[in-house]
């Protein structure tokens, strides 16, 4: 009997990472389509980005799922982009041949298909405030204006980032930009987004409670066992929907794995087993 082949090498690199489920998606998606891969976690500061990422292309590895704080690293080291990392110019799915390097960016379209299908919650022709304007936010900003919103406002700490997502996306619609601090007197939005990273360390800016009413519904990218510290915010607010980015997660992730293994697991399933593996602390529906 010939012996088996080894396993084609996958692997996510950022700086955390030790949170991430990644592993246990990739490696469900793998049993589901009957594919024979690892998926392991690769933890790099930014200055180890390079060489970890062709080091383990040296070693054989396929693919790497790129997050925080490299996603706009990961564009610069691609020499050959997909049309959604060349609009977001921020890559979270590499592809390894040899030595060339291939980005594409699945963010956007696992956002948008968690938000509109998954949560059944429309886009078009909603006030959208999006909270962050870091490697997330550019990957999904462009799949934002192209579902049509009534108008997109994007708010972060530093302003620069923002207006240069405003400007890089000037092209498929119109958004406005601001500082949290000038949050203040705007009626609630229909839609808000948070993409910023400061859930991580436990808190949530000091976001004000006006920003939201029933009507709201409430996307926190970042996920937890626990209530995150948005969701948190969201639900003592009074938004009447605030749900964390456990679907979006499996849904890039579904993105990505096509993009290497050519078929795109059944999604639905593979979050359910999730989120029971997770304690199903996935979503505040009040
Ligand atoms: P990033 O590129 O490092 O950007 C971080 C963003 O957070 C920037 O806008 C930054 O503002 C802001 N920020 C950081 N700390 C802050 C604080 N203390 N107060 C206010 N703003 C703060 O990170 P990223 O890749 O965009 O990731 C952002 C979040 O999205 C992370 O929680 C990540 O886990 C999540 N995410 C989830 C999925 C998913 O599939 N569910 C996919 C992608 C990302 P400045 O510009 O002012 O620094």
């Amino acid at each position: 009997m010939p012996p088996s082949p080894s396993p084609d090498r996958y692997a996510l690199v950022g700086h955390p990472v030790d949170h991430s489920r990644s592993p246990l998606i990739h490696q469900l998606f793998a049993k589901q389509t009957g594919q024979n891969l690892t998926y392991t976690l690769i933890d790099a500061l930014p200055e180890q980005f390079e060489t970890a990422v062709r080091g383990f292309g040296a070693a054989g590895g396929r693919g790497l799922n790129v997050t925080l704080p490299h996603k706009e690293a990961a564009f610069a080291l691609c020499a050959t982009h997909g049309p959604e990392a060349s609009l977001a110019g921020a890559v979270n799915t590499i592809s390894i041949s040899g030595k060339d390097l291939h980005g594409d960016n699945t963010d956007g379209i696992g956002f948008i298909r968690d938000l509109t299908v998954n949560h059944e919650c429309a886009i078009a022709g909603r006030r959208i405030l999006l909270l962050g304007a870091g490697g997330a936010a550019r990957g999904i900003v462009g799949p934002i204006l192209g579902e049509a919103p009534k108008s997109l406002l994007i708010a972060n700490r530093t302003l620069e980032r923002a207006e240069a997502l405003r400007r890089d996306f000037g092209s498929l619609g119109e958004a406005s930009v601001c500082r949290f601090d000038e949050l203040g007197d705007l009626d609630p939005f229909d839609i808000v987004i948070n993409a910023t990273s400061a859930g991580l360390h436990g808190v949530a800016p000091p976001f004000p409670a006006s920003l939201v009413n029933r009507s709201s519904f409430c996307y926190d990218l970042a996920y937890s066992l626990k209530p995150t510290p948005f969701v948190g915010w969201a639900t003592a607010s009074g938004a009447g929907t605030a749900v964390q980015g456990w679907g979006m997660l499996v849904e890039q992730a579904a993105e990505s794995f096509a993009i290497w293994r050519g078929s795109r697991p059944d999604t639905r399933s593979i979050l359910d087993t999730l989120l029971r593996a997770t304690g199903g602390n996935a979503s505040l529906t009040d």
